[in-house]
């Protein structure tokens, strides 16, 4: 038997040069504002987490809207980029493991979100789909230095969804690697979304969105 393996997409570094992108987590509920924003908690006992297939990433301008919702969200989240794996790391060490970092976004359907809620099913629907995670470029420790405080926000059409600042996060950059290596041995060019902040809400065909974080180079997206 014969197929042509998907190529896995590329990450863009500041200074030009391109690595492959692994595999992509996410986190949910990293944020209180936004936990409580979807009618939730967070839990204080462990993260939460999904996935979503590698070619799902986007790297914009472009993002096209997808299939299958009427309600399609924006999350502005931090992208922490690995450059080393490791099973079971401390969240000591896990600091080692950090490559970089960038502005992504992860869109959810959020209607499809809400159904598999209420019944008891996965979230693949509501959050994995062709661009549904957005990558912007790719910041290295020795250039920003480990992310741990700063503004994140989000823009449509220039004016504010998204702002928080990064010092919110319930599990911070180090805690959630720690956490995902004891759930699955992690490799270099893994991502890890670490959660959004409040204000999510509905895009439309035509939004410009604009992401920043204070330390890293902007991400602008536009709807197609
Ligand atoms: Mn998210």
């Amino acid at each position: 038997m014969q197929w042509n393996s998907p190529e896995h997409p590329k990450m863009t570094l500041t200074q030009g040069q391109t690595r492959p992108v692994n595999r992509i987590f996410c986190i949910a509920k990293n944020y209180e504002a936004h936990a409580r924003e979807m009618g939730g908690e967070v839990d204080r006992a462990q993260p939460f987490h999904f996935q979503k297939s590698f070619d799902a990433l986007s790297f914009g301008p472009a993002v096209r809207y997808p299939s299958h919702t009427e309600d399609l969200h924006h999350e502005v989240e931090l992208v922490v980029v690995l450059g080393q794996g490791g099973r079971d790391v401390t969240p000591r060490e896990a600091k080692d493991l950090v490559f970089g970092y960038a502005c992504g976004i992860d869109f959810t359907r959020r209607d499809r979100q809400a159904e598999a809620k209420a019944e008891g099913r996965p979230w693949e629907m509501a959050k994995n789909f062709d661009d549904a995670a957005v990558l912007g470029m790719v910041a290295p420790v020795d250039e920003v230095g480990h992310l741990e405080a700063g503004t994140i926000q989000l823009s449509v059409n220039g004016a504010i969804r998204q702002q928080g600042d990064l010092n919110q996060m319930v599990y911070d950059v180090f805690e959630l690697i720690a956490y995902v290596s004891r759930v699955q041995m992690l490799k270099p060019g893994d991502l890890i979304f670490t959660g959004t902040p409040s204000g999510v809400g509905a895009v439309e065909r035509g939004d410009e969105l604009r992401c920043q974080i204070e330390g890293l180079p902007e991400l602008s997206v536009q709807m197609v």
